[in-house]
């Protein structure tokens, strides 16, 4: 299946089965704002209390949080992103569709290695078993011009970013003949800053109010609270502080479905170092978190780092956990070494000593951060598109399946009986209300047992009982697997033990310890 229908496909997927909606769908929805359904919160609860268990139940150092969205507007001042968290942007006169500058550069560094790749393909099918990729790479002129080009864009670009140079990114855009891929001209405006922040208005009277922001990201919330949670958690460096909440960014270009929303949530972790051991914990959290995603089992070609050559005005270290999407490999987390410039512009700005008295050290110091920062919306988009199954069965009929992992998954056993009579739907209820209370049982009746195994199949439920008329003699189901489609006969006595390890989180959890 080409990787744009698979898109397509879990995007409509999404709507259908219950687990995202736009947001506001019978006014048309709102720009880059979605509701999660029935099914979706339950999968999206399930990948953040994976997350808030791997941090805070499996380290004793590291405790959570829950800290207030709106916060003093002083705080943005103070970590820069009044001033600098901008995107620079670009209109096309024509279409009036508005762009990242950066990003249409990147598109056509993209575009480059692209053409490089072409030639290589078209070369190892050529040469076969006898191919030197790298060999090749290093003498054919085609590849060698290619890159002459990509790299010497690519160092452009990086001077331009890093030097906020907004008309030599615009030049870069005009050199390269980039056009719109709506109109397809090159009539663009200049290059303009766009701060990404949402703000509103606290307090009642119009004089008296003061401005506010929508937080663009949680981990504010935990600086300002480090040395309350340090003192009376009676924390000792190092130590982290973990924190889940909403975030809002005023996305210019708000594309890719919930890949890039204007309001989202982050998952997110500081972790204070004493000075000097930072790149240590960096490598240290860059390891584990890497670890979280691949003991999913989607398979470890599905991730790979991708280090920042910019680095944003805090950090002094960063790179990226990349998940292989349909649309290319893309940021699902960012592990970043902040340095103490957070804690230390705090101090600035509030006038109060916020320093951390090591008793080992017997002095004060400013501690060092390193963060991992995730998004649980581009998680949860990466679980599906990596889940999203079409098979051909048996009959020769295809089915679509999530092969979710069972830890995850919304519902993790489906209660069916055989019909609707006969004492079979108590018998189920029965069932029910048994094993409600250790993990999350759906009850269905309706349609033929096929349709609603179909059913569960396209909502990722990994176990099926069916309670047919000899349940009622033996006290035994049809246990049917998600993935394999086995079914084989059960006593209903042993269910809880068969499926609760199987299920459960913490089967997840014990492959990072
Ligand atoms: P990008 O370069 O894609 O805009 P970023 O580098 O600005 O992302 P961070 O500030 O490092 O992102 O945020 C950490 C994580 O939060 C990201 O890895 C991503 O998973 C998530 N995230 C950031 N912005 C958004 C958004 N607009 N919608 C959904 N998730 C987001």
């Amino acid at each position: 299946m080409a990787q744009d229908d698979v898109f397509k496909k879990v995007v409509a997927h999404c709507k259908e089965y219950g687990f995202v909606f736009p947001s506001s769908d019978i006014y048309d929805g709102l720009g880059a704002v979605y509701d999660y359904g029935q099914m979706g919160v339950e999968l999206k609860n399930n990948i953040k209390t994976y997350w808030w268990q791997s941090m805070v139940l499996l380290h004793d150092n590291i405790v959570g949080i829950d800290s207030a969205i709106f916060m003093h507007p002083t705080i943005w001042k103070a970590s820069g992103h009044v001033d600098a968290f901008n995107d620079p942007l670009i209109d096309n006169r024509d279409s009036k569709k508005r762009y990242r500058a950066d990003v249409l550069i990147e598109e056509q560094i993209a575009k480059y290695d692209e053409k490089i790749e072409k030639e290589v393909a078209k070369a190892a099918k050529r040469f076969g078993e006898s191919f030197d990729r790298e060999m090749f790479c290093q003498t054919n002129p085609k590849v060698l011009a290619e890159k002459a080009k990509r790299d010497a864009l690519h160092e452009r670009f990086s001077v331009a970013m890093n030097n906020v140079d907004l008309e030599e990114l615009r030049q870069i855009i005009v050199d390269e003949e980039i056009v719109c891929p709506i109109s397809g001209t090159r009539n663009w405006t200049e290059v303009r800053q766009f701060n990404l922040m949402f703000s509103t208005e606290m307090g009642s009277t119009a004089d008296g109010a003061m401005k506010v922001y929508l937080r663009p990201e949680t981990a504010q919330g935990i600086f300002v609270n480090y040395l309350n949670v340090q003192k009376t958690g009676r924390m000792r460096i190092p130590f982290g502080i973990a924190q889940i909440g909403k975030a809002f960014r005023n996305e210019i270009v708000a594309r890719q479905f919930i890949f890039r929303m204007r309001e989202f949530e982050q998952m997110e972790m500081q972790f204070f170092v004493q000075p000097g051991k930072e790149m240590e914990w960096f490598e240290h959290w860059k390891a584990f978190r890497l670890k979280w995603h691949k003991a999913l089992g989607f398979g470890d070609d599905k991730y790979r780092y991708h280090d920042h050559e910019k680095l944003a005005h805090y950090a002094n270290a960063a790179t990226d956990i990349e998940f292989k999407m349909p649309f290319g490999f893309k940021e699902v987390e960012g592990i970043h070494s902040r340095t103490n410039f957070d804690l230390s512009q705090h101090e600035k700005y509030c006038g109060k000593n916020i320093k951390y008295f090591d008793p080992e050290l017997n002095e004060s110091y400013t501690p060092y951060v390193i963060e991992t920062s995730i998004g649980v919306d581009r998680m949860f988009l990466s679980v599906m598109c990596a889940a999203y199954t079409e098979e051909t069965v048996s009959n020769g009929e295809t089915r679509v399946v999530l092969k979710l992992p069972a830890a995850l998954a919304p519902v993790k056993l489906a209660v069916l009986p055989l019909v609707k009579k006969d004492g079979l739907p108590e018998k189920a209820r029965e069932i029910m209300n048994e094993l409600k209370f250790s993990f999350n049982c759906y009850y269905e009746e309706k349609d033929s047992i096929g349709k609603r195994y179909r059913r569960m199949d396209a909502i990722g439920t990994p176990y099926c009982v069916t309670v047919d008329h000899q349940t009622l003699e033996d006290n035994m189901v049809t246990l049917r697997d998600r993935d394999t489609m086995e079914q084989k006969r059960v006593a209903i006595a042993d269910l809880r033990e068969m499926l609760q390890d199987k299920v459960s989180i913490t089967s997840v959890l014990k492959k990072l310890s």
